[in-house]
């Protein structure tokens, strides 16, 4: 499949194309499962009804929480973002919500520790410990903010919660990717 080049764009008129290799039926089944409906349906009141682009995705991450009834939120942050990551956690305790703030630098592991082929003796990141902590902190749902590329792979695989990312790092381009694309 190669949707770029699709001349047809038939699926954005609701119609199967020739390409998809997935199961349509079983899609569905999985949609309609109690869980994930209730992702989607609190997904849709974030944009339905002339909402788009209402939001910031700061307020569509709060407003996405309490929709989903989460009660303990996990931040999982980098250090070089620790104003950012305790003006979010001051945001969410004020609407209510626990919260969990835990540091890249978790754990206190030197890079040499975490990584054979490294001699540097200085802290690292340790996304395996931000993932362990808030799994044991039983949150619902954990927001990643500035997590490096490599380590948000490994955090995302290891954490238990629903996550999202209400920050990506770029540090070239202010942490806004998409500046990369324009000139
Ligand atoms: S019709 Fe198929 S190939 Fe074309 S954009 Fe849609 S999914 Fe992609």
């Amino acid at each position: 499949m190669d949707c770029i080049k699709c001349n047809t764009k038939s699926c954005r008129i609701t119609e199967q194309c020739h390409a998809q290799k997935f199961d349509t039926e079983e899609l569905m089944l999985t949609y309609h499962l109690p869980e994930n409906m209730k992702i989607i349906q609190a997904a849709a009141k974030l944009v339905d009804n002339g909402r788009a682009g209402t939001l910031s995705r700061l307020q569509e991450v709060i407003e996405f929480s309490k929709s989903m009834k989460f009660q303990r939120i996990g931040i999982a942050y980098c250090y070089g973002m620790e104003i950012e990551a305790a003006l979010i956690t001051t945001i969410f305790r004020e609407s209510g919500f626990k919260v969990f703030p835990v540091s890249c630098t978790t754990g206190g592991f030197k890079q040499s520790e975490v990584n054979i082929s490294s001699k540097i003796e200085k802290v690292s990141c340790n996304p395996l410990a931000q993932a362990g902590q808030l799994n044991k902190e039983n949150v619902d749902f954990t927001i990643t903010v500035g997590l490096c590329m490599g380590h948000d792979i490994l955090f995302n695989k290891h954490i238990n919660s629903y996550t999202s990312t209400l920050i990506v790092k770029d540090r070239v381009h202010d942490h806004n990717p998409i500046d990369a694309l324009k000139n």
